[in-house]
């Protein structure tokens, strides 16, 4: 699964904290409850006992057979006996044991599955929680989803030069961000959202994020400002930290989200900066979605050719018109 050096590390830290926590407890518990029956510590030291003696019987060779069965009734009789004295204290064996928050794993994130080991399904779910935190932070991830966003404030009426109404436009864009979020793969298509300020593509995309997220994918959403920035910064800082690039991240999670591409600063260094994002991502054949408030006429005049008609030839163009939704809640706000 495509995610970020940052957040596979975050996962498994969070992984192994919980491994280190069931430990800790399960040590506590047991000091205490030895403390209190002072017999119980005497079973756990004669069962440990009986497995290192039959590891000599083997080493030592002999009638090792028959050695092993004596112990091994030996540990059995011990066994039972320490189950028992512990339940009279209303205690059981398994108090002294970790309780591990992944029973597949016992929290190490990893199982055996056909003599390989694969990654455990508490990993992957931290993995995407991790994510998800990661989003958030720079977004309203949890205020945009598709349920919240209303087509009511498009207009029904079809402006001048404009094949349909807003109303109707949306909707079928609404329902197209819907359908590729529903069948998210690895692999779907790019999709270029482009229209003025106010429309709607943050909200689409975001909520495009989240359901993208919640099937396990890794997600990275960011305007255009903050990857150039980021970029920037890491490619001018001395202190380069080399195991986690800003442009490895971009180029390995599921899905990119490029917010507001051309409201950053342009200069000879950012311009290609994007433009490589891009680029590389697609020649890998994953998915980037483009938000831009810029037509395309603009857009031509910002980037290079080569830029603009890859980004068109690419992805798939949702085209936003109407007025500014924006504006129109604001109203609504106002006279209700
Ligand atoms: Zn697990």
């Amino acid at each position: 699964m495509g995610y970020s050096k940052k957040v596979r590390r975050e996962a498994i830290q969070l992984i192994q904290e919980r491994k280190l926590n069931a430990e800790r407890d399960a040590e506590n518990r047991r000091q205490r409850i030895f403390s209190e029956i002072p017999d119980a510590r005497r079973y756990e030291r004669e069962i440990a006992s009986c497995g290192i003696r039959a590891g000599r019987a083997v080493l030592k060779g002999g009638n090792v057979r028959e050695e092993l069965l004596k112990l091994k009734d030996e540990s059995k009789r011990l066994q039972a006996e320490y189950e028992a004295l512990l339940n009279e204290h209303g205690y059981s064996v398994r108090d002294t044991e970790p309780q591990y928050t992944c029973e597949k794993c016992g929290d190490t994130g990893y199982v055996e599955l056909d003599n390989r080991t694969v990654v455990c399904s508490c990993l992957k779910n931290a993995m995407v929680e991790t994510a998800c935190r990661e989003l958030n932070k720079r977004s309203p991830l949890s205020l945009c989803t598709f349920e919240d966003f209303k087509l009511d404030y498009y207009s029904k009426e079809i402006s001048e030069g404009y094949p349909r109404s807003a109303y109707d436009q949306l909707s079928a864009i609404y329902q197209r961000c819907k359908d590729y979020a529903d069948n998210f793969s690895k692999y779907s298509k790019s999709l270029l959202m482009i229209g003025k300020t106010g429309l709607g593509k943050t909200h689409l995309s975001l909520a495009i994020a989240n359901e993208v997220i919640k099937k396990g994918y890794g997600v990275i959403y960011a305007s255009a400002p903050t990857i150039v920035s980021q970029i920037e910064k890491e490619h001018f800082s001395r202190a380069r930290n080399d195991e986690e690039s800003v442009e490895d991240s971009l180029q390995e999670c599921d899905l990119l989200i490029i917010d507001d591409l051309g409201t950053e600063f342009n200069n000879k260094f950012t311009t290609p900066a994007i433009y490589n994002v891009f680029n590389s991502r697609i020649s890998a054949g994953k998915p980037v979605i483009v938000n831009t408030n810029l037509s395309i006429r603009e857009l031509n005049e910002v980037y290079s050719e080569r830029f603009v008609s890859r980004i068109i030839g690419e992805a798939e163009r949702l085209n936003f018109f109407g007025d500014d939704i924006r504006v129109l809640m604001a109203r609504k706000a106002r006279n209700n």
